[in-house]
């Protein structure tokens, strides 16, 4: 047999994540980026640097690999779209037609009688005034927000002056709920009702930027049978192929809602590369590769914290202990808020 090459797009550490898991795989990697210094491009076999609009790269991309995944769920739809005729994209695009849009998504989450934030669309000022009873509330761009981006809190309608917010976008409105806790679960499928899954890892975020996970989380039972299964759920009804990670937010009064479905592996599930036996990112390539799909199982319970902006510098020069592992991203630039490495702490 010839051997795969998988095709990724995106460059970034989840990129990089999945390429130096795949070459343990035996499996080739080439990742297709449109910034020049991604950094995934120091692990994997090849990479074409360009947009992801161009007709040209695109197939190049698809004429040399085999199976194409990605890293990010932000990619023209259009542009997966014409891959997806060529090579298999898994997971198949039409699901990130859903994900890429809040609106889309909610209403997703809504029909499987999965709980999610109260939510309306948003158009104009008039819709916002409407909605008064939702305040306070959170306002989000309907496509391309990420780590906060593109979002607003709006305490009260006396807000919405100060905050000279851009109608040209679509927005969503979602009430603000009163958060106890964030959980996130990480499910691969492989096939129908195949999966090995994750059990929920407790989120902290700072400026709506994830800040460290851990697992065991502190939750109850009923919380981490119920966000299991709508994961599954979730997964079960988009047919998914691959790792997918659903956020969830538990307010005050124990209830659980949806927050977000993540089409990937997702930054909350770093910490597997050390507490469990597989992998996300393993457990995401034997299942769009189609290898053996193998017991996943804890070795050790574990906690990740995200090294954001100049707190790298700190890192680079420190000594670990055994239970220690340290990850540089190894990004050109620092930036603050940027995600530029993590360390996972391994409890023995
Ligand atoms: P992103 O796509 O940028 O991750 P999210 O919708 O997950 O956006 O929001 C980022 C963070 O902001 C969440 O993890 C949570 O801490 C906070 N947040 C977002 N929406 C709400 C809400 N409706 N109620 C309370 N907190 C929220
Ligand atoms: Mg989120």
């Amino acid at each position: 047999m010839s051997e795969t090459v998988l095709g990724i797009i995106g460059g970034g550490q989840l990129g990089s994540m999945m390429a130096s898991t795949a070459k343990k795989l035996n499996i080739k990697t080439i990742i297709f980026c449109d910034d020049k210094d991604a950094p995934a491009q120091k692990f994997c076999d090849q990479f074409i640097y360009a947009n992801y609009e161009d007709e040209k790269a695109i197939n190049k991309f698809a004429e040399l690999t085999n199976i194409v995944t990605f890293e990010f769920e932000n990619i023209p739809f259009e542009s997966l779209d014409k891959i997806n005729k060529i090579k298999p994209v898994l997971p198949n695009p039409s699901i990130i037609k859903i994900i890429q849009n809040r609106l889309l998504e909610k209403d997703f989450i809504n029909k499987l009688n999965i709980k999610t934030t109260q939510y309306a669309s948003v158009k104009n000022e008039n819709n916002i005034l409407k909605n008064q009873n939702f305040l306070p509330a959170i306002l989000k761009t309907c496509t391309l927000g990420y780590d906060g981006k593109g979002q607003y809190k709006i305490n009260s309608i006396e807000d919405l002056k100060s905050l000279k917010i851009d109608f040209s976008k679509d927005y969503i409105l979602e009430k603000l709920i009163n958060l106890k806790k964030e959980i996130s679960v990480i499910v691969t499928r492989f096939e129908h009702k195949q999966y090995e899954i994750y059990e929920p890892f407790e989120n902290t975020h700072e400026d709506q930027i994830l800040i460290s996970s851990k697992i065991p989380a502190e939750i109850s039972d009923k919380i981490i049978n119920k966000s299991k299964l709508w994961t599954k759920q979730i997964a079960e009804e988009l047919d998914y192929i691959g790792t997918l990670c659903v956020e969830f937010f538990i307010d005050v009064n124990d209830n659980l809602y949806v927050n977000e479905i993540a089409p990937r592996v997702h930054n909350s599930g770093h910490l597997t590369i050390n507490s469990h036996n597989i992998s996300q990112f393993e457990n995401h390539i034997r299942a769009i590769c189609s290898l053996e799909k193998k017991k996943t199982k804890k070795l050790f319970n574990a906690k990740m914290v995200n090294l954001i902006g100049n707190d790298i510098l700190i890192y680079r020069e420190k000594k670990f202990t055994e239970n220690e592992f340290f990850f540089d991203y190894l990004k050109e630039e620092i930036k603050p808020k940027r995600k530029m490495g993590h360390i996972t702490t391994i409890k023995k």
